[in-house]
């Protein structure tokens, strides 16, 4: 069988370890994992009321227009229900930007290291991919990336604050970027992690969309609303984008109990503020902890912190996975000698905290 040739150069999605093999490989019985950014304080209780008080409706198709769920968003985010799009996790919607807008001979702009699929799905449609090492910080180098546009550019992707680094941009950066770069490239700024940047730091994206129709902003249920088992994500832009990505779109690519949920997962602002509350309060800690013992970091305005490791990240990976603790190594991430710790429970923070420790003392 012949498969496009692209793909011999590439490999499946590499997932951390699930919780049940290491269990065993390992014989423990507490396994915490802190590897894939997801709420550890789980998801809204209404979403779980929603699913013990109503028989599920499964042998329908789900309604393909997402209609409940997109006049919600709309009215709140006050843009027009045509502006967003729908996808079984804003990675659906990623697939679906570079199956649209890419082809052999396309350019693509990105930051390194960054979320790995805007690369994955790019190299699938044929594109070069020209990728600019963030910046000490781990910020975007985002004037490198502007410089880089060429004739064949067609998308530039800005992640957020970014994973892995943890950066985010400034709202001057963003408008300052969006000005300068040419109207034809589609700049994708995907906000996976924006209900935990502090309010004072919001981009207000969607309110540069009228004056910036080559932009979109991604968005996912996965993270803060604790939903990633759902698959549920959406993107915000131009009406005239939004109908190019109907086109590739599955035309029931996101399910109805996914539907639901998120519906009364948006509507339940408080859980996502006791979210962001906690999230900064283990952050805060977590970070007093690490420069106790003489560790450094990357900033983060996220629910992860990239750590930066005495030896390499895989060799802090094998000692915490030991000890019950699944993060990621910075090597599966493309940044060496750093782990990705997803903020976790206050109680299991400290555990892994002495663990860290222990580490760190034998060493010395
Ligand atoms: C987790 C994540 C996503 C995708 O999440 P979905 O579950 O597919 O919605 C997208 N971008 C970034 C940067 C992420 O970290």
């Amino acid at each position: 069988m012949r498969s496009k040739e692209v793909l011999k150069q590439l490999s499946p999605y590499k997932q951390g370890k699930q919780t049940k093999d290491i269990q065993k490989e390992f014989g423990l019985d507490y396994i915490v994992k802190l590897a894939s950014n997801e709420n550890p304080y789980g998801f809204s209780d209404k979403v779980k009321e929603l699913f013990r008080a109503s028989e599920p409706v499964f042998n329908i198709y789900p309604d393909g227009y997402t209609s409940e769920l997109r006049y919600l968003i709309s009215e709140k985010l006050n843009v027009n229900p045509e502006s967003l799009i729908f996808g079984s996790g804003s990675e659906e919607i990623i697939q679906m930007l570079c199956r649209s807008y890419l082809t052999i001979g396309d350019q693509v702009i990105m930051a390194t290291p960054t979320f790995p699929q805007y690369k994955h799905y790019a190299l699938i449609e044929g594109a070069e991919i020209a990728e600019h090492p963030v910046n000490e910080d781990g910020s975007h180098p985002l004037d490198k990336m502007l410089e880089a546009v060429q004739d064949n550019t067609k998308i530039i992707w800005i992640c957020t604050p970014n994973n892995p680094t943890g950066i985010a941009i400034s709202k001057e950066e963003l408008e300052n970027f969006l000005n300068r770069c040419p109207s034809d490239v589609l700049v994708v700024l995907d906000e996976a992690y924006v209900e935990f940047l502090q309010p004072e730091k919001d981009l207000n994206a969607v309110g540069l969309l009228d004056k910036h129709p080559n932009l979109i902003v991604l968005r996912t249920f996965s993270k803060a609303y604790g939903l990633a088992g759902l698959r549920i994500g959406y993107g915000i832009a131009d009406p005239l984008i939004v109908e190019t990505l109907d086109k590739v779109r599955g035309p029931f690519n996101t399910t109805s109990a996914a539907q639901q949920a998120a519906v009364i997962a948006f509507s339940d602002q408080d859980f996502i503020q006791h979210t962001y509350r906690e999230n900064k309060k283990g952050l805060k800690q977590f970070q007093a902890f690490l420069t106790s013992i003489g560790w450094d970091y990357y900033e983060s305005e996220a629910n992860f912190l990239l750590v930066k490791t005495p030896k390499s990240g895989m060799d802090a990976f094998d000692y915490l996975i030991k000890h019950g603790f699944i993060v990621r190594p910075g090597e599966l991430l493309g940044i060496p000698n750093t782990i990705r710790v997803t903020i976790g429970k206050e109680e299991d923070m400290k555990i892994m905290e002495n663990i860290l420790k222990d580490y760190q003392e034998q060493l010395n």
